[in-house]
């Protein structure tokens, strides 16, 4: 734990990230083996949505952007830890110059989704883009359609984007690459219903009826502590068996970040925003380390399930 690239230990002993307000032993998640890695290319993004989890926007660079150079060691780190997938998310990853360059020696190893708005970043790299379908392993793609609506979607993403997401989707689809969909719950919705409600445009862009819809509840904006219950070990033994733990991320994924010029990795994609989450400089060190439930974001993996993972 001496080593530049570890995180100070004082916050891995301190009373706020082991332990509950009330004393209890905080739950936690010893993670057990690294099957998907994230890189986070950045909170540059062409859209400005104000529900985005991680603040992204145009010009934005909380989170920075990433080149080959910057990835290429975790790759090769995550591989000899027997890594299964690599996963992309922003911001919008194709803003980045060098996405097309990652994608394509990432997929020399391992399969590739990329979470992406489908507008004009995209659009415009369809060239650099359509070849990686030749790749030895196949890259996915997670369109977001927030609702089944168009013009719920195109209130905060701007107006025709729904359309234009739909269109590039179908392109992608129509190329021969896999797409799911990544939408936004609302409270008190009828889940399968609005699943329902996406068929027509699914049939439209000529993707199969049973194509995988991600729900993302409310994550809130990056820095934000809204109220949510603290979970326990207590927590972790009583309302989740062996089996669900180990479905929650920071048990099998990890995610790489760019913050002050540093790649860093963090627990999961969904705690970013905390740097108790910094959890070192390379894969091996943050895989050995326990991570304690304190985020807000945490209780919506424990209560509800959230996952940004398709594995
Ligand atoms: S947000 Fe979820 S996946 Fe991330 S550290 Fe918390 S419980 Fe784990």
């Amino acid at each position: 734990m001496s080593s530049p690239a570890t995180p100070p230990s004082l916050h891995l002993e301190s009373k706020v990230w082991r332990l509950a307000p009330d004393g209890s032993p905080r739950g936690y998640i010893q993670p057990k083996l690294l099957r998907e890695l994230w890189f986070h290319t950045g909170t540059n993004c062409n859209l400005r949505c104000p529900f985005c989890l991680e603040g992204s926007k145009p010009g934005n660079n909380r989170l920075e952007v990433m080149t080959l150079a910057d990835v290429r060691p975790f790759i090769q780190e995550a591989l000899a830890l027997g890594v299964e997938q690599f996963s992309f998310t922003g911001g919008e990853p194709f803003v980045i110059p060098e996405i097309a360059a990652i994608l394509d020696h990432a997929l020399d190893y391992a399969p590739c989704l990329v979470l992406t708005n489908a507008t004009e970043p995209l659009l415009n790299r369809f060239q650099q883009v359509a070849p990686l379908l030749n790749k030895p392993f196949p890259l996915n793609f997670r369109v977001s359609l927030d609702h089944p609506d168009p013009a719920a979607h195109d209130l905060y993403r701007g107006h025709g984007n729904f359309a234009l997401s739909l269109n590039v989707t179908e392109q992608l689809h129509r190329h021969g690459f896999a797409v799911s969909i990544a939408r936004q719950s609302r409270a008190g919705e009828d889940p399968a219903a609005v699943n329902r409600a996406y068929i027509p445009f699914l049939r439209e862009a000529g993707l199969p009826e049973t194509t995988t819809i991600v729900v993302f509840p409310e994550f809130h904006e990056p820095g934000s502590h809204p109220e949510v219950p603290h979970i326990t070990e207590a927590c972790m033994t009583t309302y989740k068996s062996e089996q669900t733990r180990d479905q929650m991320m920071c048990n099998f994924s990890k995610m790489v970040v760019k913050k002050d010029g540093r790649m860093r990795v963090y627990a999961c994609t969904l705690v970013d925003d905390d740097e108790d989450y910094d959890l070192g400089g390379t894969l091996t060190e943050a895989m050995k380390i326990r991570v304690m439930l304190k985020h807000h974001r945490c209780y919506t993996c424990f209560a509800d399930g959230a996952s940004c993972s398709e594995l």
